[in-house]
């Protein structure tokens, strides 16, 4: 397969977003008294939820990022049934902490360095540019991709066909002439597809008919770059 262009998702396929909050979310606990009597489980679990169901929301339009940043801590303390006008301090310590945790996923700096020496890379993230921007510093992914897409600079979020019309034309070659690595079914796995590219889906999970929807899956970035004989 003549692959003229791999764009990579950053959050849960190269970097290990998922760990970083829950460690994130566990100094937050340590930290403010107020937490004495929650478990650092039951906070991560009550934020996961809060903060899935703000990102749908902002996916829809219906919350703006100030609102989200508000909204997932202060409502995450309401269900706690602690402060909740406490959800500033809180929310910005977690972003501190949060940074402090940013690793690569097992195997993922070793293959993506082997893919863009032999491919054009770029990357393509939903999440917020400020956050992401520091990612891209941290991981010096500014000096390896030729194109960084940012949803909130596009002004809409995977799997919305506009990101992928951007970051398509950026590219310039044909949609189908483009290979997406992501983690998510419905932002990469179905964005990705429905606009023509190629997908390899990354993850663990999945029943068979999602699998079917995708061009590879993949558990081991080893499996990757085989595929892609790097
Ligand atoms: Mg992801």
């Amino acid at each position: 397969m003549a692959y003229k262009f791999i764009y990579f998702d950053l959050d849960d396929t190269l970097l290990d977003h998922k760990s970083a909050e829950a460690a994130g979310l566990q100094d937050v606990q340590r930290h403010f008294s107020l937490f004495n009597d929650t478990k650092p489980q039951e906070l991560i679990d009550v934020y996961h939820e809060v903060n899935s169901r703000q990102w749908s929301l902002y996916s829809q339009g219906e919350v703006g990022r100030e609102q989200l940043q508000r909204n997932r801590f202060e409502q995450t303390l309401a269900k706690l049934g602690l402060d909740e006008s406490r959800y500033e301090e809180i929310g910005n310590y977690y972003m501190q902490c949060y940074r402090n945790h940013w690793q690569w996923i097992d195997g993922a700096k070793e293959a993506y360095e082997k893919l863009y020496a032999s491919f054009p890379v770029g990357i393509l993230t939903n999440g917020f540019a400020e956050t992401q921007r520091k990612k891209f510093e941290k991981f010096d992914l500014y000096d390896s991709a030729r194109h960084v897409v940012i949803s909130e600079e596009v002004g809409a979020l995977k799997p919305d066909p506009k990101v992928f019309r951007h970051a398509t034309n950026l590219a310039e070659v044909e949609p189908d002439e483009i290979l997406y690595v992501g983690d998510s079914f419905s932002s990469d796995v179905q964005g990705g597809t429905s606009f023509g590219w190629k997908v390899a889906w990354f993850t663990g999970n999945g029943n068979l008919e999602q699998h079917k929807q995708a061009d590879f899956v993949f558990h081991q970035f080893k499996d990757l770059t085989d595929l892609l004989e790097v």
